[in-house]
């Protein structure tokens, strides 16, 4: 469908102008993403340098909405558009963000975030993987862990140390990395709601040319908090963009050569990790579920008769004003930063919130379901048969939520690293004392 409505914001009737003359379903997916990312609108909210359009994330969470709203593919989401696109528009250079920011905004390149290791991951300054200078190539040896869609992924967002002789923080260099070479073994690691969403990435020889290092060598930790700032700010929001489409970019997931329009009105693959990742499909109808605040619950309680009890009452309450609470914050962060302000450690707040209210929603709904609770299905036929059995359509929701609830409150830093921060870089509650910053990383204590 592809109705136009009146805007009052004029970026919006410009858009809808444009998706009239452009949108069409007979394209292909990597034909109408061109289109998309060239014209500015897959990821707005970067600089025009960076085929943006230099918009607030708001006002681009408002035109992925606007998309999906007409009816068009939405942009090609995940880690790419989420986390890569704007640190290398950030610390890259023109012509790195000509090589890697284009191929993200027209989907051709899917990525991955190779940040965390077996024993580096709230420590992730504590990195191990190597990454040794061989003529105008550097060679990497190491292991990441918890790689979300790493097994399609073109690139990587690669940290490794190539200092060990300086502290922790001052020898890590920031690479775009290619996840398809010899040297790169990709095992999917099976997670309790039946998915591989991660991975172990095993890195032996593997090799990434000079020109691939982002912000300077030895001057990655800058750029990684660049990174873990836009995870952070998209985790928060409560990641969806709104816009529709299960197309999958890049080229390993084979989505490039279909049609366009057999994707429009499919539920959205790629939120969180925001806008441009949820962590899976799963959490994407997790995070729908939860834009609707505690209606789904409230629905599910009606249907079985517990809206009458007092307790699930009291819990639906609790939840719904959490989830109030959590949009007032954003409305009030939204209005402190039109006139130039800031609300130090909202991002951290409102990603503790959002764990929170994950948790609460997993608790009130098995209470609410009861028994069928137990009856999970782990692919679309089982979901049929358990729907089927129960007569209950929003059970596998309800069970969804429940199981990916425990990922929120660990990825994209723990709640116990939000509260660290909130501490000690709001309250400016004492650190820990340390000697990190200070000692060289090769001088450092470690595990066996
Ligand atoms: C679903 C999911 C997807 C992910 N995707 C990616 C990805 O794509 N790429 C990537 O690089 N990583 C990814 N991660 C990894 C994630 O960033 C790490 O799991 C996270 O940073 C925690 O690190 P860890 O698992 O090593 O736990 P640890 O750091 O070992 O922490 C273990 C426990 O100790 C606590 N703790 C640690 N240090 C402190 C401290 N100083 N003070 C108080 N408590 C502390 C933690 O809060 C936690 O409870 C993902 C994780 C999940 C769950």
């Amino acid at each position: 469908m592809t109705a136009t409505t009146e805007s009052t914001e004029p970026l919006i009737d410009e858009l809808q102008q444009w998706l009239s003359s452009e949108w069409d379903p007979e394209l292909t997916v990597g034909a109408w993403w061109e289109r998309l990312g060239l014209a500015g609108w897959s990821a707005p909210s970067l600089p025009p340098n960076a085929y943006g359009k230099g918009v607030t994330r708001n006002d681009g969470i408002k035109i992925a909405q606007a998309i999906a709203a007409f009816g068009a593919l939405g942009a090609p989401a995940g880690l790419g558009l989420l986390l890569a696109a704007p640190t290398i528009a950030t610390h890259g250079t023109q012509e790195q963000i000509d090589r890697y920011v284009r191929d993200i905004v027209t989907g051709r390149q899917s990525w991955c975030q190779l940040f965390s290791e077996p024993s580096a991951g709230s420590d992730l300054a504590g990195l191990q993987t190597r990454a040794v200078k061989d003529g105008d190539e550097w060679i990497v040896n190491g292991q990441k862990v918890w790689t979300s869609g790493g097994q399609r992924a073109d690139m990587g967002m690669l940290l490794a140390r190539t200092d060990p002789g300086v502290p922790k923080h001052q020898g890590i260099t920031y690479f775009a990395f290619a996840m398809v070479q010899p040297g790169v073994e990709v095992r999917p690691l099976r997670e309790m709601t039946g998915r591989a969403l991660f991975n172990e990435v095993f890195l032996t020889d593997a090799r990434v040319p000079d020109d691939a290092v982002i912000g300077g060598i030895n001057h990655g930790w800058a750029a990684a908090n660049t990174t873990l700032a836009n995870e952070r700010a998209g985790l928060g929001s409560g990641g969806g963009s709104g816009a529709g489409g299960l197309a999958i970019p890049g080229t390993v997931g084979g989505d490039l050569d279909r049609r366009a329009g057999d994707f429009v009105g499919a539920p959205r693959s790629g939120g969180s990790k925001g806008s441009g990742g949820a962590k899976s499909d799963g959490e994407a109808t997790m995070l729908q579920a939860m834009s609707g605040g505690a209606g789904l619950l409230i629905d599910q309680a009606k249907r079985n008769g517990k809206n009458t009890d007092p307790l699930v009452r009291q819990d639906l309450a609790r939840l719904y004003t959490w989830t109030e609470l959590g949009r007032f914050n954003g409305l009030r962060l939204k209005a402190v930063k039109s006139g130039g302000g800031d609300i130090p450690g909202m991002p951290n707040i409102s990603k503790l919130s959002m764990s929170h209210i994950m948790r609460l929603s997993r608790d009130v709904g098995l209470g609410i379901v009861g028994a069928s609770g137990m009856l999970h299905s782990y692919d679309s036929a089982g979901r049929g048969t358990v729907t089927a059995v129960t007569g209950n359509p929003l059970l596998p929701v309800v069970t969804e939520m429940a199981l990916l609830a425990q990922a929120p409150p660990i990825y994209g830093g723990t709640d116990q690293i939000q509260r660290n921060i909130i501490g000690e870089r709001v309250l400016g509650l004492p650190k820990e004392p340390n000697s990190d910053r200070t000692t060289p990383f090769s001088e450092l204590p470690r595990n066996a």
